[in-house]
């Protein structure tokens, strides 16, 4: 199945952009993800062809009008009707890995990208539209937040990476960040990779590996931890709970 992404952007020469060089670029010529930027003022209803409107109540910017909006959202979805439409708005709930995987699994993605103040609160509820954002920042536009949701995505395409593994094993994967990598020279500027790494004790460096991930989630992302370590005792208690249910 190719991942088909239609980006809603009124910047559509910045695709594929990144999106067209090394991995991503490869795998869009072998035909793994196609792309179509799709121009938003093509579906402004004016002969000015306006996309935004002042804001409702007054103050600074401007907004995307929902008319024009669900235009071309309308047209996305004859499209591509199976594809999540996601809106890129610092409002929206944070990306996880956990979502970027679903929509990897998924037939494709179709991304409206805002500008300005934003959109039209009405689009909303007027049209299914997911609101995610890329983290607590403010960029000025969607397109380089939806650049950055379809990399993840088509990194985990079926044949995209070379080993399977590489996918699996990294941050988040697991509800923790990856284990520290080293590389050679076996000796930098009097700092050595770590014995363990050169021992050839599979399980030892896998032991190390796991080790070092929970200490650098403890310590780097208290949030994770929390998480991780919640998730845990909750599995502990919800097994412990299933064994107590069947008399065991
Ligand atoms: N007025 C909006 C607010 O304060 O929530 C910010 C608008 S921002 C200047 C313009 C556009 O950039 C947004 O509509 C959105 O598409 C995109 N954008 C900005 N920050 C983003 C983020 N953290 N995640 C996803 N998209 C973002």
């Amino acid at each position: 199945m190719t991942f088909a992404a239609t980006v809603l952007t009124l910047y559509p020469e910045m695709f594929p952009g990144p999106l067209g060089v090394s991995l991503a670029g490869r795998a869009r010529e072998q035909g793994k993800w196609t792309l179509d930027a799709v121009q938003i003022r093509d579906f402004a209803i004016d002969k000015h062809r306006t996309v935004d409107d002042t804001p409702a109540g007054g103050g600074a910017g401007m907004v995307l009008r929902v008319d024009v909006l669900s235009a071309a959202v309308d047209h996305a979805l004859a499209n591509n009707p199976a594809a999540p439409v996601i809106a890129m708005t610092p409002r929206g709930k944070p990306l996880t890995q956990e979502r970027v995987r679903e929509l990897a699994e998924g037939p494709g993605v179709t991304i409206l990208c805002g500008r300005f103040e934003g959109f039209d609160e009405r689009i909303f509820a007027g049209r299914p539209v997911e609101e995610v954002s890329i983290g607590d920042i403010v960029l000025s536009g969607g397109e380089c937040a939806a650049l950055m949701l379809l990399d993840a995505c088509i990194r985990l395409l079926p044949g995209v990476m070379g080993a399977p593994s590489s996918g699996s094993e990294e941050s988040f994967e697991n509800g923790l960040l990856e284990y520290p990598h080293y590389t050679r020279p076996v000796e930098w500027e009097g700092r050595t990779i770590p014995e363990v790494l050169r021992s050839g004790d599979h399980a030892k460096i896998a032991a190390w590996r796991k080790h070092q991930a929970e200490v650098d989630t403890r310590l780097r992302r208290p949030d994770l931890w929390e998480r991780h370590t919640g998730a845990r005792v909750q599995s502990a208690s919800g097994a412990r709970r299933e064994n107590k249910d069947q008399g065991q």
